[in-house]
């Protein structure tokens, strides 16, 4: 191999954003760790359309983009959406552009979608998507302290944590899908978790691959 094609020994591309899915039943504090440790530069939560009404405090732009179900469609229609999926009797999907230009530029993104969107993101064939890509399935302690955090939480009617109680043990059938397992504890201790597993996996030689 002559001197010109000589692979370079240290990696002189900056590297690519991160990809982190993460899911996990609705109550186990996902999205608040996400939001925890995205500082809005270097990484961002992925905001993602929805056709749910907000909740008291909501806000539109900033936790989802409240759409009707007629826009939501159309952005389907239009290839607009990386993932989509029908959960709790609602829409909800992310925007590929915000994912892909993010990526691109080397700033990570969290998505917090369900187990449906995760596994579409996971048979994403494109290459960034391949190489940037790590998954985390948020786990409850337990069933009980689920359904107390739900109800704690003050915003859902009783019947609405019914409808999540019976989603997350469905969702909870596929932790074996994620490469990495979260079994929730308590607020500090998840998030020390989580944060040393975002700092391990942005060491990951595969983002610095160079780009056709
Ligand atoms: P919530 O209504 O409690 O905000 O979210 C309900 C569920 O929808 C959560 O499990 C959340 O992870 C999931 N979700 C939120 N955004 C998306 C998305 O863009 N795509 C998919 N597939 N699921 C999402």
């Amino acid at each position: 191999m002559g001197m010109g094609k000589r692979m370079s020994m240290i990696p002189n591309t900056p590297r690519l954003g991160m990809l982190i899915v993460v899911s996990g039943p609705s109550g186990t504090g996902k999205t608040t760790l996400c939001r925890k440790v995205c500082d809005g530069s270097s990484s961002v939560f992925s905001v993602s359309c929805t056709t749910r009404p907000p909740r008291p405090g909501e806000v539109d732009g900033k936790d989802y983009f409240f759409l009707d179900e007629a826009d939501f469609l159309a952005r389907v229609d239009r290839g607009e959406l990386f993932e989509y999926a029908r959960v709790h009797n609602r829409w909800y999907g992310t925007l590929k552009s915000y994912v892909f230009d993010n990526l691109r530029r080397g700033v990570d993104v969290f998505m917090d979608i369900d187990v449906q969107g995760a596994t579409q993101v996971r048979g994403c064939e494109d290459d960034l998507v391949r190489h940037c890509l790590t998954d985390i399935f948020v786990m409850p302690p337990s069933l009980n302290e689920l359904r107390n955090r739900l109800s704690g939480r003050g915003t859902d009617s009783a019947e609405v944590v019914e409808l999540r109680m019976v989603n997350a043990e469905a969702e909870m059938k596929h932790w074996r899908d994620y490469r990495y397992c979260l079994i929730s504890d308590t607020r500090e201790s998840d998030e020390a978790k989580f944060r040393t597993l975002i700092e391990a996996e942005r060491l990951r030689s595969s983002l610095y691959l160079e780009l056709a």
